[in-house]
């Protein structure tokens, strides 16, 4: 085991050098109301439950997922792609209607959501509606509502995977392909399951060197707000008795020297857009929060272990110190913005390009960590050929930075926060929510870019007022494109920034709710009066730095290629043979029967180890462990992720192969010809499709690919 990531030199710089600064800055203090509330997962839950509301409030009953599904779907499909042409001419001439949003889900988001669609001149359905809406704005997950065309502001299975346990998980996999790249998550251990593998790392290391001593971080799997979060010296201080086994925790090296600003300890809360999966496109928010703990910070001992108010930054937390300050300036206070600590920074010399860069690279290894999986929920949720919603999702990235500013990645937020008021104490012990300025400036403008970056109807408005936005493109051209990012200094992004614009609050300016559909007529260009973009893009524009790190998301590929059956995530015996035998893995010296060993043994510990228990079979984690397996044997004289990419390689030339003989035949049998063994040509097809479990693939492009025929987003 490597030393603690606390006493480790930056080795981000690689990349940081090559991403370039490129993000901007907000100047206003912020406060923040706690988490969405995450939900305790049930073994064996349905999904849709298990992800759903997370409030007091009971789910409406989920209908069968199955029956009658379709149906539905195939109604709403007919509604759906609001932004598509209807091939009437007279359609075209009529200046677009406002995009349609559904809020009736929105819960604690709601009061920023309503401020940006008044903004945008959109049109608010707060109470749901009959006819399909273009967006629909969920407050917990994909499952708050059954909708089936449309866009959606969560991923299914984002809750789930993020997660301390599974995200610990996808980052390890990652960490052993690419150690380097991946040092900015702490070394981390599974409990229950891998306790003792965490007590006889320690003890090596600490018997290879005396003089080290650490602490760890012990946190519950689905927990928030630092709730049930303790620290120990050691190993044995682990409580336990009772508690791991029903609540499961991951326990984590803890980062001693963090950087302190006016003594305090603080983390980092940045926005970021996951606008679609495949093609995987990131966007971050310029601007973040910073929030303080409220007592000065000293490095762990036995005296100071239990001084949450030290040692931990959440404000649900620190808000009921005694020392908590509310500020409205950007650079006081227990919560402030994040440019108004680079800006401090960058006052004493420090490279803040560099801090950037090197929280941009973050954010896009981490969620290259995450879209594997991800992928796999989509296609079990969203199967291709079904109608159903695209997706896309705003995530709470909470970083803290190292004494030697590089940055550790410390959760994601599948739902943070988005609350634009916060509590004030009225009289000791009675507290009341007020709205907050602040977090409306940092909130709104989030939420309201995001609506503009998926907006349906934008190129159908942008065709119809080609002088207008034309003419905004020049006069509200975004700051990213306007600067380009090598030479993007902190004092030209504070003045973009800090040109006067009044936002609306909520309820004084705007459209109504009731105002009539087509009040954006009246002015065609809605976005007129807002500034640029807070939101910039870093991938795919930074792709080429980051393209080779995705090779377990190609693993999920051949993963999904070979589930077979709509709707499954596990993968079966056979269609694990099958993957076998088309990429052509089994050999003198791996033989079919060994290939079953090896189904049976990585599927049952891995089953044995998750919780859910739903579907029997392989789950994509223990994919990828049999597959690094087989890389090992196949290529042994090469580093892992050389051996690793050579068997996804190997594995997707011979389907490319495979699909090209496939579309000979499918193109033989449609002039007459049958494919052997089969009496009709939907024979033929369907003796394809057997063969490997799945439907043929027609592509060209299949043997980059070999993955899911349909953009997730
Ligand atoms: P929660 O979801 O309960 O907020 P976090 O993982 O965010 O859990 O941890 C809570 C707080 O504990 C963080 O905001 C941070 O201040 C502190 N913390 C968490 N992990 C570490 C770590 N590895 N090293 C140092 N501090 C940590």
């Amino acid at each position: 085991m490597r030393r603690g990531s606390g006493d480790r030199e930056p080795a981000a710089g690689r990349e940081a050098e090559r991403v370039g600064l490129d993000a901007g800055a907000a100047g206003e203090p912020e406060r923040e109301a706690p988490e969405e509330p995450r939900e305790e997962r049930a073994p064996g839950r349905p999904r849709a439950a298990r992800e759903g509301d997370a409030s007091a409030v009971p789910p409406p009953p989920q209908p069968a997922r199955a029956r009658g599904l379709r149906l539905h779907r195939e109604a709403a499909g007919k509604g759906r792609g609001c932004g598509r042409s209807s091939g009437n001419p007279a359609d075209e001439l009529r200046p677009p209607r406002p995009v349609t949003v559904d809020s009736s889900k929105a819960r604690t988001s709601l009061g920023a959501l309503k401020i940006s669609i008044r903004q945008l001149r959109w049109k608010e359905f707060p109470f749901g509606r009959r006819l399909p809406c273009d967006i629909y704005w969920h407050g917990v997950s994909f499952h708050d509502n059954d909708i089936f065309s449309g866009q959606v502001n969560k991923f299914p299975g984002m809750t789930e995977m993020v997660r301390k346990i599974t995200l610990s998980r996808a980052v390890r996999i990652m960490q052993n392909l690419f150690p380097e790249e991946y040092n900015f998550y702490p070394r981390s251990w599974i409990l229950p399951d891998e306790f003792q593998l965490f007590v006889a790392q320690v003890r090596m290391v600490k018997d290879g060197d005396p003089s080290w001593k650490p602490t760890f971080i012990v946190k519950p799997d689905g927990g928030c707000q630092g709730d049930g979060i303790y620290l120990i010296k050691d190993p044995s201080d682990i409580r336990l008795a009772g508690t791991l086994q029903s609540r499961p925790a991951v326990v984590q090296e803890y980062i001693c020297k963090p950087l302190l600003i006016d003594k305090l300890k603080f983390d980092i809360r940045l926005y970021v857009l996951l606008k679609s999966l495949d093609p995987l496109e990131i966007y971050i928010a310029k601007d973040g929060l910073s929030r303080f703990c409220t007592e000065p910070y000293q490095e762990p001992s036995p005296k100071n272990l239990h001084h949450v108010f030290m040692h931990l930054t959440n404000y649900s937390l620190n808000i009921h110190s005694g020392n908590f300050v509310h500020s409205d300036s950007t650079s006081t206070g227990s919560k402030r913005t994040f440019s108004s600590i680079l800006c401090r920074l960058s006052s004493k010399g420090v490279d803040i390009k560099k801090v950037w860069s090197d929280i941009i690279s973050l954010v896009i290894k981490t969620v290259i960590a995450l879209t594997p999986e991800l992928k796999v929920f989509y296609q079990s949720d969203i199967p291709a050929g079904r109608p159903g919603p695209t997706c896309f999702q705003i995530l709470g990235f909470d970083i803290l930075l190292m004494k030697n500013l590089k940055p550790i990645l410390l959760e994601v937020n599948a739902n943070p926060s988005m609350r634009i008021e916060h509590e004030q104490e009225l009289s000791p012990g009675v507290f009341e929510n007020v709205p907050s300025l602040v977090d409306e400036e940092v909130k709104v403008a989030v939420i309201r870019d995001t609506l503009r970056l998926m907006d349906p109807l934008k190129n159908k408005r942008e065709k119809h007022f080609p002088d207008i936005y034309m003419d905004r493109k020049h006069r509200f051209l975004p700051v990213s494109d306007r600067m380009s990012s090598s030479k993007l200094q902190l004092s030209e992004i504070s003045i973009v920034r800090s040109q006067p614009h009044k936002k609306p609050l909520a309820g004084k300016e705007g459209p109504s709710d009731c105002e009539p559909a087509g009040a954006s007529d009246t002015n065609p260009n809605p976005e007129a009066h807002l500034p640029s973009i807070c939101l910039k893009q870093v991938f795919p524009k930074y792709a080429k730095q980051f393209n080779y790190l995705r090779l377990v998301d190609r693993m999920a590929n051949l993963f999904i290629r070979f589930l077979g059956i709509k709707g499954s995530m596990k993968l079966g015996p056979t269609g694990f043979r099958t993957f076998i035998r088309n990429c052509k893995l089994s050999s003198s010296s791996l033989s079919m029967a060994a290939v079953d060993i090896l189904y049976i043994d990585i599927t049952r510990r891995w089953n044995s180890m998750t919780l859910d228990q739903r579907d029997s079979g392989m789950c994509l984690q223990a994919f990828v462990e049999a597959f690094f397996y087989l890389a090992q044997r196949k290529f042994k004289m090469l580093p892992l992720h050389e051996q690793v990419a050579s068997l996804v390689d190997l594995c997707e030339y011979h389907l490319s192969l495979l699909d090209e003989r496939r579309l000979v035949c499918g193109r033989s049998s449609r002039a007459g010809g049958r494919a052997p063994g089969s009496s009709t040509p939907q024979g033929a097809t369907r003796s394809a499709q057997q063969a490997d479990g799945h439907p043929p693939c027609c592509t060209d492009s299949a043997r980059k690919s070999s993955g899911p025929r349909r953009a997730l987003s």
